[in-house]
């Protein structure tokens, strides 16, 4: 074991020389024309190669190539003197014998070969990629374990931003100009890492082009001393508390961030997953002490982003629903700050998802509406009729301090008493808790049970299937 883990990289043999080659217009030869060929053909097309392809019997897509003029295809077994001289050829049928008997052909005329599944006669192999072109990784085990290969580039895919080399084709048209602009290697350097995970690389991965050109002009102006540099603020929508349900851009936005601006529905194992050296700031808002007042949230955002720094505006659930999200980049957006939002499965999917009431369903339920039962003044003002409709499952956010109020008011506007009603508590999270009951008696419940903040109300005849669809356990059991 201890010899295992002090191997040295470095000095281990390589089974193969990791290169990227380049086959612009080069020739390249493919034996055998079903599934597995036609993989390999499809990439030596993309890497421009002209290729033809040797086969008997040959798959309709591989044809179709053919009659558009991509490939050229011969219908026939293979022998040696189909072989000319091209590049490469990659052996592909399904006769083990034949690849090894190509493969000793190929080897006599100096052609580098790939016998597909058989290591043993290749000079190359097909790493596994992961594709975000001009950005490519490609991940081999020598051979050894292709499905740890494909594991590792799982994992790769799930870490690195579809769009990811979009970074690659802005980074190229600004190249020339930081090469001329910025005299020594290690300004380019940072100039580079600041901008492509900073403010432009953000705007290029979130769809926005023009804004992330417009950033990086400005980043090269703050590099040669001429304008002060440029932050963002992403509104980032946490979701309802697990943090296995974040965005793959929600994560990699809190592994980037300078700031953290979060709230008090945020979990804490979604702020363990915070870069560990980000400045935090809570800015919570618990119903009755608003830590800090909306008007200061929306000056500390701008404050931020104006010295330059990665701000995270993190928020429970999705920043527009019942989040405020759209009050705080209206002001962003008047300070002319670059903004990402970041959607979060909002509380009702989440907290319906693991509570195992579907939202909508074919026999119960035809709509859903979505409102909050804050109360402003003294009692929730809600357009009562517009709840109390036949075939829509209502869920009430913010809803636990006027829980009686609204249940009465619901059955005094027509809603049956026995109306199937849940209660949702700190849904998602090992915490959660479900009561069932129905709209006449669901306050009683929570009362008697003690229910805290946050709570999410379900309404209508979805909840029955609470019963039969419960499969989230939390730490209750
Ligand atoms: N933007 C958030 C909602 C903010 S309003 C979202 O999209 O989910 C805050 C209310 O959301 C809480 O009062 C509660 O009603 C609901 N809520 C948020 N997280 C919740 C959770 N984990 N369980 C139950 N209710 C939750």
């Amino acid at each position: 074991m201890a010899e295992n883990n002090s191997r040295n990289p470095a000095t281990t043999p390589l089974p193969f020389l990791p290169i990227f080659l380049d086959l612009h217009g080069r020739h390249c030869v493919v034996v055998g024309g079903g599934a597995v060929a036609q993989r390999k053909i499809e990439l030596l097309l993309r890497a421009g190669a002209t290729v033809t392809v040797i086969a008997p019997k040959i798959r309709q897509a591989l044809v179709e190539l053919a009659d558009q003029g991509r490939l050229m295809l011969l219908r026939k077994s293979f022998s040696p003197e189909d072989l000319d001289q091209p590049t490469l050829i990659i052996a592909a049928t399904n006769d083990p014998a034949l690849n090894t008997r190509i493969s000793q052909t190929a080897q006599t005329k100096g052609i580098l070969v790939n016998t597909v599944d058989q290591p043993q006669t290749c000079d190359f192999v097909m790493p596994a990629i992961v594709d975000r072109a001009p950005l490519v990784i490609a991940v081999s085990s020598g051979g050894k374990a292709p499905v740890l290969a494909r594991i590792l580039k799982a994992r790769l895919e799930s870490m690195i931003p579809a769009n990811f080399g979009l970074l690659a084709t802005l980074a190229g048209k600004y190249r020339e100009k930081v090469q001329r602009q910025l005299p020594t290697a290690s300004l380019r350097r940072r100039f580079w890492e600041c901008t492509l995970s900073g403010a432009p690389g953000e705007l290029m991965l979130s769809g926005q082009p023009q804004a992330a050109q417009k950033a990086m002009a400005k980043a090269l102006d703050s590099a040669t001393g001429t304008a002060s540099p440029l932050g963002y603020v992403a509104l980032v929508g946490a979701g309802p508390g697990d943090p296995d349900l974040l965005t793959f851009r929600a994560l990699r936005l809190l592994q980037e961030a300078d700031v953290v601006v979060y709230d008090r529905l945020v979990s804490a194992p979604i702020l363990d997953l915070v870069r560990r050296d980000a400045e935090k700031i809570y800015a919570g808002k618990a119903r009755a002490d608003h830590s800090l007042p909306q008007k200061e949230i929306n000056q500390l955002l701008i404050q931020l982003a104006k010295e330059g720094k990665r701000v995270v505006r993190l928020k429970g659930g999705d920043p527009f629903i019942f989040g405020r999200g759209g009050e705080e980049i209206a002001t962003l957006a008047e300070q002319g700050i670059p903004f990402i939002v970041v959607p979060g499965i909002t509380a009702a999917s989440g907290c319906a998802s693991y509570a195992g009431i579907p939202l909508t369903h074919r026999d119960y339920a035809q709509s859903c509406l979505f409102v909050t039962g804050h109360r402003q003044g003294d009692r929730p003002n809600l357009q009562w009729d517009k709840l109390v409709v036949r075939g829509q499952t209502l869920v009430i956010y913010m809803g636990l301090l006027g829980l009686d109020e609204i249940c009465h008011a619901l059955i005094e506007h027509g809603m049956n008493p026995d109306m199937p009603a849940a209660l949702v508590q700190s849904g998602t999270t090992p915490h959660q808790k479900v009561i069932v009951a129905s709209v006449a008696t669901l306050a009683e419940r929570a009362r008697n049970e003690n229910a805290a903040p946050p709570t999410l109300v379900i309404i209508g005849e979805v909840v029955k299937l609470h019963s039969k669809l419960t499969w989230f356990q939390g730490n209750s059991s």
